[in-house]
């Protein structure tokens, strides 16, 4: 898939430190998750990389810091520019190593360059303030300032989006980034990378550590443990964010973690059920059910239960599942065997505690690499299914009955996590009390689909640290300092 791209050098397999392409000694291999077969084998760094990428981002920060707010701002806005212009080649890397469809990736990439559009604006936005002083012979000021060299480490679902959400607000603030992202979608990210030098983002401001799994871990430690690294930023499970925040504490460092949700989507009986169904739907299967925010938990109030569930089931058989460069599908594979194992196990555990299988229910072994999943609507789910309790990250979607609006409210907020939430109602009430009693740090109502880059994305409880987006999504890249004048 990759043979017919317009830009064939955006192909790059090699890691990137201090401006250089580094090829490392050794190798692993990137497949396409849609077929089984390899796609590229990328370099495998390890630590010693590691501190040579701190190294250089380290000695990067003085002359990267000092340019003017506007120069890094228009840096950024030609990168942004960049990614845009190889939108498409930048799609069918995305689509070859994660699964999505074409024009979900497509998507994504629009999605990703809206960062470094937004954060090229921000960076002429990071205004200190002055304060009322104390005494008439002091005057007292607030500067932001950048934190210092900041890691981020990033997962497989957003190839791209989850790298510029972190690196565009930290570059736009005057920090140099170090990038390990995920070992089974490191090809877009090295592309982005070429399109950053492209844009003339200096040697050492952008370095990217590709490795494998076990170097992973290795570079994670050492990124946790230097105390040049000011920040790290991560996405992906709670169980790595854990690990991570253990890591960083001999250091003390400065965190922001978007890690794993759980989220409810509640469908009251006075909802418009067309609408509720077409949220739901967008909700849950894009990406194939792999994002930290697709519906994990349906609960429709009883008095519309087997309208929805019906009407759901019937919109959802209309999925089209295959390859994503075939045209017309919107259900790519499973990233991983794993993650099909995962839904398999939640589907059977679910069927075995009294759950009932309207539509789907098996994998596609006969469909290319075998890690298709049909998409899975359950009636009569309950509290005790192992899907009311953890993340599934796949096409299943479990619906449970409810009768009140308390019970609803606290069945969704009864779980450690927090991110994404969802809710259709149409009486005006309802909508601020649900509203402000959902414990989650996104809520949708009457949407079954809310990021975008200018509003704050992040969790509460277990789901993680800041908000990525936003105005708001520059603060973790700053530090405020207070500068009191004496002798007036
Ligand atoms: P997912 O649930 O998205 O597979 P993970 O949390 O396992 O997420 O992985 C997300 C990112 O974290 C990937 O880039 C992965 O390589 C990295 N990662 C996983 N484990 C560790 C670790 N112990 N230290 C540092 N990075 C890790």
């Amino acid at each position: 898939p990759l043979a017919t791209l317009n830009d064939p050098s955006l192909l790059k397999t090699d890691g990137l430190i201090d401006g250089r392409w580094v090829a490392g000694s050794r190798r692993f291999d990137v497949l396409d998750p849609a077929t089984g077969l390899k796609l590229a084998d990328v370099a495998n760094l390890g630590p010693a990389d590691a501190d040579a990428a701190i190294a250089a981002a380290n000695a990067a920060w003085g002359p990267w810091k000092s340019r003017t707010a506007k120069e890094r701002s228009i840096i950024l806005r030609k990168w942004c520019e960049l990614l845009l212009a190889h939108q498409d080649d930048l799609a069918r890397i995305m689509t070859a190593e994660q699964g999505k469809p074409l024009a979900e990736a497509k998507g994504e990439v629009g999605y990703g360059a809206s960062f470094v559009e937004w954060f090229a604006e921000e960076a002429k936005r990071i205004n200190g303030e002055t304060l009322p002083q104390f005494d008439n012979s002091r005057r007292l000021l607030v500067l932001r300032q950048s934190i210092g060299v900041c890691a981020a480490i990033t997962p497989w679902n957003f190839p791209l989006a989850m790298i510029t959400r972190k690196v565009a607000p930290a570059l736009a603030a005057g920090c140099p980034v170090i990038i390990k992202p995920a070992e089974l979608t490191p090809l877009t990210a090295l592309a982005a990378a070429e399109l950053a030098l492209r844009a003339g983002i200096p040697a050492g401001v952008f370095n990217i550590l590709c490795a494998d799994g076990d170097n992973s871990i290795a570079i994670g430690k050492v990124l946790c443990a230097s105390d040049v690294v000011r920040h790290i930023s991560f996405t992906g499970s709670t169980e790595v964010g854990r690990i991570l925040m253990a890591q960083s504490a001999p250091t003390v460092k400065k965190m922001s973690l978007e890690l794993g949700g759980n989220a409810p989507f509640i469908v009251f009986a006075d909802a418009d059920i067309d609408s509720a169904v077409e949220g739901a739907f967008a909700s849950k299967y894009r990406n194939a059910g792999q994002t930290c925010v697709c519906t994990n938990r349906f609960y429709v109030q009883e008095a519309v239960y087997d309208e929805f569930v019906q009407k759901f089931a019937a919109k959802v058989l209309t999925a089209k599942v295959g390859n994503g460069f075939d045209a017309g599908v919107n259900q790519g594979p499973l990233i991983e065997e794993a993650a099909v194992l995962k839904v398999q196990r939640h589907v059977a555990d679910a069927i075995a505690k009294g759950g009932r299988v309207v539509t789907g229910g098996q994998r596609l072994p006969n469909l290319g690499s075998g890690q298709f999943f049909e998409p899975t609507v359950l009636a009569d789910a309950r509290p005790d299914m192992l899907c009311a309790r953890e993340e599934t990250f796949g096409p299943f979607a479990p619906i449970f009955k409810f009768k009140t609006e308390q019970e609803a409210i606290a069945a969704a907020n009864d779980t450690e996590f927090g991110l994404a939430s969802y809710f259709y109602s149409r009486d005006l009430g309802r909508i601020f009390r649900v509203g402000e009693a959902l414990e989650y740090g996104m809520v949708g109502v009457n949407v079954g689909i809310l990021a975008t880059e200018h509003v704050p994305f992040g969790g509460v409880k277990q789901s993680g640290l800041g908000r990525e987006g936003s105005h708001h999504g520059i603060d973790d890249y700053v530090e405020i300092k207070y500068l009191c004048l004496g002798d007036i």
